[in-house]
């Protein structure tokens, strides 16, 4: 059994969490059926807490004691006036709060404890910020295996890791409190920020003062003068006006009794509205424009352009992004879940529980097989986009042999043996003196990683094949990880050892070579140089003994020196008996 990760967005506004489930990721309800929470804590002057919406419930009789927008501190010293707000509690506390509120939804839901999680974190989160976050996720229990950047999340919701290598994505998130526009690239099969920019205080909060504010106004009230709980109330109409009028034209804005005596209620249009929010979006379109330039690319650069954040649904947001970019947004997901659902599939990912999801199309790590001495000869480099086939012919290495042992390896170290075994197939072939018999690899490498190794004797046309079950594509991101740093880390002895493999196999080609030359051509030889080849021979077999790739190679050519001119002999002989023989 694959063991449990869940995902975690954790937001400014809005929180929510998700696991995959039989292979699907899913959001976690709570017991109201609601799958987002907000990031709201109540703290109680008797130190009583309630988290999300029982805390937000709080907000019009006990509004001061409500924490919001917690994010936006974390990793950060607060103010003085900050953490007094905070009632003592310092960011990360307060974090902790709400995720283990998370984590108590998700194990009420699924019946078992959860000990693990991903949580996402914006593009721009410092490496405080992030470690800040890890330890608020600790604090609530969680072991936090991987923190994510919420645009890498929101494009893994939309399944855009198919669109392949060297695709860029652009993801625009406005939310309640924030906003940023992220430029993605797929790089190696993972997503990379190469730009990102924002505004931590712009979102559909700041909207909704906007309105408040407009029709307190027509009521004849300056914002300043209302108490904050009367606030409150203008600022929850507000919202609700505003959502309204992302499906509909028009909408009544009523305050009922506002100050205990009067009412105020006006309609609003689309329109209207509309144009008081012009500015708003232009400051998110300049920061399109922004993000753009950082990473040195035009808006038709992009080959998707995804929308996340509540406030994305309003469509005067989605036609000017859609204008900036020239491109129409996809909007298949749910914009306030889409960052919780790329924590889920990495979480699923990671555990296992998303088998058949590879990041990319590409191999992960290079396939080869063995080879003479026991070095790795690769045949498909990582990161070659599947589906893939490559080959190369190989030979006997003794005379005589039957058979040959094809071990299909997958790793990127220089020695066989500290790649990974695939499997083995052995090929029978024609008994022939060495180096002459002929057997053909090739690999095959379908779309789902599975890999076919095919391997021919050329003389005979018979084929033996292997089929590796297992998908060669589907290996979990630690253990590429793993692989990848340890042939970085020994990358100095493995190539030694593969220059003195490779040397060694050549001088032991050359020697019984050398030996025979000796005798067949022990008649022309003078002593002097009969001498020179034999001293030369000697060193090279001293050589063997030592280690040392630089003293062998050198010995192998001073041989090939001395031995240069009874072979040109030998040449020469050969020729005049061929031609001699001939008619
Ligand atoms: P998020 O931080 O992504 O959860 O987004 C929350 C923000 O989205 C809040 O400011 C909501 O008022 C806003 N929002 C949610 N639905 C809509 C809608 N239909 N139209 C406009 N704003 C919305």
């Amino acid at each position: 059994m694959n063991e449990l990760i869940v995902g975690i967005d954790l937001g400014t506004t809005n929180s929510a969490i998700g696991v995959v489930d039989s292979g699907f990721p899913i959001l976690l309800a709570d017991e109201d059926g609601k799958r987002i929470m907000p990031s709201a804590v109540w703290i109680g002057e008797d130190g009583s807490v309630e988290v999300g919406r029982k805390a937000l419930r709080r907000r019009a009789v006990d509004g001061s004691r409500v924490i919001t927008s917690v994010k936006r501190l974390i990793g950060r010293e607060p103010s003085a006036a900050e953490n007094q707000a905070l009632f003592g509690k310092s960011p990360e506390e307060i974090s902790a709060l709400i995720l283990a509120e998370l984590k108590r939804v998700a194990e009420w839901r699924l019946g078992q404890g959860v000990s693990k999680a991903v949580i996402t974190v914006p593009a721009y989160f410092h490496d405080g910020q992030r470690q800040a976050t890890k330890r608020a996720g600790e604090w609530a229990g969680l072991e936090v295996v991987r923190i994510i950047n919420e645009p890498t999340a929101a494009a893994l919701s939309y399944g855009l890791e198919r669109l392949g290598e060297r695709s860029r994505v652009a993801v625009y998130d406005l939310g309640g409190g924030t906003f940023d526009l992220s430029v993605l690239e797929m790089q190696d099969g993972v997503f990379q920020v190469l730009a990102t920019h924002g505004d931590t205080r712009l979102g559909g909060d700041d909207l909704d003062l906007t309105m408040a504010t407009v029709m307190a106004r027509r009521a004849g009230i300056e914002w300043q003068d209302l108490p904050s709980d009367q606030r409150v109330r203008w600022l929850v109409e507000a919202e609700r006006v505003k959502c309204s009028l992302s499906h509909r034209d028009e909408e009544t804005f009523a305050i009922p009794f506002y100050d205990g005596l009067n009412s105020f209620s006006t309609e609003l249009t689309r329109e209207q509205w509309q144009e008081w929010m012009q500015p708003w979006i232009a400051r998110t379109i300049a920061c399109c424009h922004k993000a753009l330039n950082d990473a040195r690319l035009q808006p038709q650069e992009m080959n998707a352009v995804v929308l996340v954040g509540g406030s994305t649904r309003i469509p005067a947001v989605r036609a000017a992004v859609e204008r900036c970019f020239g491109k129409v947004a996809d909007v298949s997901q749910h914009p306030d879940e889409a960052i919780a659902l790329g924590a889920t599939i990495q979480a699923g990912m990671l555990s296992g529980a998303m088998k058949h999801m590879t990041l990319l199309d590409v191999t992960p790590l290079s396939l080869g097989i063995e080879t003479l001495g026991g070095l790795m000869n690769v045949l498909i480099p990582r990161n070659t986009t599947i589906p893939c086939k490559a080959g190369e012919m190989f030979t006997n290495a003794v005379a005589g042999q039957t058979a040959m042992r094809i071990r299909v390896l997958q790793g990127e170290r220089e020695m066989a043996r500290d790649n990974w075994e695939l499997g083995q197939v052995d090929v029978p072939f024609a008994p022939a003196p060495k180096g002459q018999a002929r057997i053909g690899v090739q690999f095959r490498l379908d779309e789902n990683g599975i890999l076919e190794v095919l391997a021919r004797d050329v003389s005979t046309g018979k084929d033996r094949v292997l089929v590796i079950e297992h998908s060669a594509v589907d290996v979990s991101d630690e253990k590429v990880g793993k692989m990848v740093s340890e042939s970085v880390e020994y990358a100095f002895t493995d190539m030694s050892e593969r220059i003195w493999t490779e040397a060694k196999l050549k001088a032991e080609e050359l020697l019984p070579a050398v030996d025979a030359a000796l005798v067949m051509g022990s008649h022309w030889l003078e002593e002097e140089e009969r001498l020179a080849i034999e001293q030369s021979r000697e060193e090279v077999q001293n050589a063997l003994l030592g280690h040392d790739a630089n003293i062998l190679k050198r010995a192998v050519q001073a041989l090939d020196r001395a031995t240069e001119s009874l072979a040109a002999r030998m040449v020469e002989q050969a020729i005049d008996q061929a031609s001699s023989g001939s008619p």
